[in-house]
């Protein structure tokens, strides 16, 4: 073994259990092992897990709020004019330095694997992407991460974008993204998602869009977005993000919906960091800014949280990137109240969104990727309820970060 994790707490067993790693992979698991091996971590007792999965990061325009000014009127559609300002500034050495950053932070509260979009569009053309591809490239040994290709002004509104998306996915971006809502005219968004699909077919790869992100009950880009994949064969990989607008259906759209997504084998992700912007145009009472999340794990579809943004034009203040203060944050929005519905916030940190990502073999089991999350917590209740600092994180077999920080030589 090169590395042996003692007195670990699992998920569903009631035993302490010894963790033996080899070759990057978890090689054992059992109530005490004799062996020695080349390094030993003491869990003492606490909550060890697969690692965290952000499934929806913008590490671009992370870690900006300093340079955008105020919005006033918290309106999305300003956030979007802000951030524009700041990208159009962007250089790829200063993408790539915010990037890294923030890796290393998602890193230390015990994210290995990420998914993260990146603007391609006519103001940054493919600076955005370089930036954040220097980034994976310099934090290659701390995380798997994934980039998505991100038309957030548009394709057809924004003239050129398609071609840059075409280069974008050439150049190393691994998932074909979308924002269909972001076109002027429905027709539009059809064509914005239709050609999503056909990158995705020609480059043979997933598809993950920002969908309805917008209190609107008119907004129907989810239901185009479902068809268009069950269309394609493109069943299970596909996600939608937000989708926010399906809360403002009324019921019995959203159930047609909702099952069209479960047919499409269509996963979603809830951004919890919405909801300081949910129902900004209503008086009182405001909708949340999230989607209909229970009734969604009802009807079967696979759903994680994600952070999205981070100190940037539309989240100036907050933001960390732990998945225990996102999760904290969704289960008061969801009203996540009972133990159980816990345990389900916790999968949706950590299975299911290693899922939209497909890795099937990730897991706490003999042969998965020794990619485990130590949390100084006794279990998963507490670990939200009191979202302590992560013991340890360990990655491809080795520890690449210790109370919360990452270490070089693990
Ligand atoms: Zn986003």
């Amino acid at each position: 073994m090169d590395l042996i994790i003692r007195n670990a707490r699992l998920r569903h067993r009631d035993d302490l259990a010894d963790i033996g790693i080899a070759g990057g992979r978890i090689a054992a698991i059992a109530p005490r092992m004799t062996d020695g091996a080349a390094k030993e971590l003491d869990a003492a007792g606490r909550l060890t897990t697969p690692s965290f999965v952000e499934p929806h990061i913008h590490l671009d325009k992370a870690l900006t709020a300093e340079r955008a000014r105020e919005n006033p009127t918290n309106v999305f559609e300003e956030s979007i004019a802000i951030m524009r300002e700041v990208k159009r500034a962007y250089t790829v050495e200063d993408v790539a330095d915010r990037a890294t950053r923030v890796i290393h932070g998602l890193v230390g509260y015990g994210v290995t694997l990420i998914r993260s979009y990146v603007d391609v569009d006519t103001i940054v053309g493919l600076r955005a992407l370089d930036g954040v591809l220097a980034a994976r490239e310099r934090c290659r040994h701390l995380a798997r991460i994934e980039l998505i290709a991100f038309p957030q002004e548009g394709i057809w509104c924004d003239p050129g974008t398609d071609e840059l998306m075409r280069s974008a996915v050439e150049r190393g971006a691994d998932v074909v993204g979308g924002m269909p809502y972001a076109e002027m005219i429905e027709r539009d968004s059809d064509r914005h998602i239709d050609f999503a699909f056909e990158l995705a077919r020609r480059f043979d790869r997933d598809v993950q869009m920002h969908v309805d992100e917008t209190d609107d009950p008119g907004a129907r880009t989810l239901h185009a977005y479902a068809v268009k994949a069950i269309q394609a064969g493109w069943h299970g990989r596909v996600t939608a993000d937000h989708a926010t607008a399906l809360a403002a259906y009324d019921d019995s759209y959203a159930a047609k919906v909702i099952a069209l997504v479960a047919r499409a084998r269509m996963s979603m992700v809830v951004l919890p960091t919405k909801l300081m912007r949910g129902g900004v145009r209503d008086k009182e009472p405001r909708r949340r800014g999230l989607t209909r999340v229970r009734e969604l794990l009802a009807a079967g579809v696979n759903v994680a949280y994600g952070q999205d943004v981070i100190q940037d034009g539309f989240l100036p203040v907050f933001g960390t990137g732990d998945p225990l203060q996102v999760g904290f944050l969704l289960a008061f929005g969801a009203q996540f109240s009972s133990r159980a519905s816990i345990e389900t916030l916790y999968d949706m940190a950590t299975v299911n969104g290693a899922r939209i990502m497909r890795r099937p073999d990730y897991g706490l089991e003999v042969g998965a990727p020794a990619d485990l999350v130590v949390v100084d917590a006794p279990s998963v209740q507490e670990a939200y309820r009191t979202q302590p600092p992560r013991l340890a994180v360990i990655h491809d077999g080795r520890v690449v970060a210790r109370n919360g920080r990452v270490v070089e030589a693990g």
